[in-house]
């Protein structure tokens, strides 16, 4: 079976009216918080982060953030931010930060990270002269 959606040339797929891109498009149009879920979702699987955040979690962080309304690609953009880095994306661990924000936050991370390991380090070396 053809798409139903016109000038589309593409099968539907199995059990479906429309083809994947044009499903896809469809989702994102008429559920936008829901498809931005899913994306982050599978975004924070593919890091390997824990994600117990459900779409009720996220819905709410939207709507008291306007996330959907600011998020993007510019460096004032919203993006979603784990406030503990160590954590995954729950409830209590995201904050809607802009990113430019949320990069300056990971550096710093990363920074204090390299720190404390040169300093574990340099530890592990003053202890073997003893
Ligand atoms: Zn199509």
């Amino acid at each position: 079976m053809k798409c139903k959606n016109k000038r589309c040339t593409r099968e539907a797929m199995k059990r479906h009216t429309l083809c994947a891109p044009c499903r896809y498009k469809m989702q994102k149009k008429k559920y936008p918080v829901k498809r931005a879920y899913f994306t982050l979702r599978s975004n924070a699987q593919r890091r390997g982060k824990e994600f117990t955040l459900t779409l009720a979690d996220f819905t709410e962080f939207c709507k008291a953030s306007d996330y959907m309304e600011r998020k993007g690609i510019t460096s004032t953009s919203a993006t979603v931010d784990r406030i503990d880095e160590e954590r995954g994306y729950s409830a209590d661990n995201i904050q809607c930060l802009t990113n430019a924000e949320n990069r300056r936050k990971f550096a710093a991370y990363m920074r204090a990270k390299k720190q404390e390991r040169s300093l574990a380090l340099k530890n592990i070396s003053t202890n073997n002269l003893e």
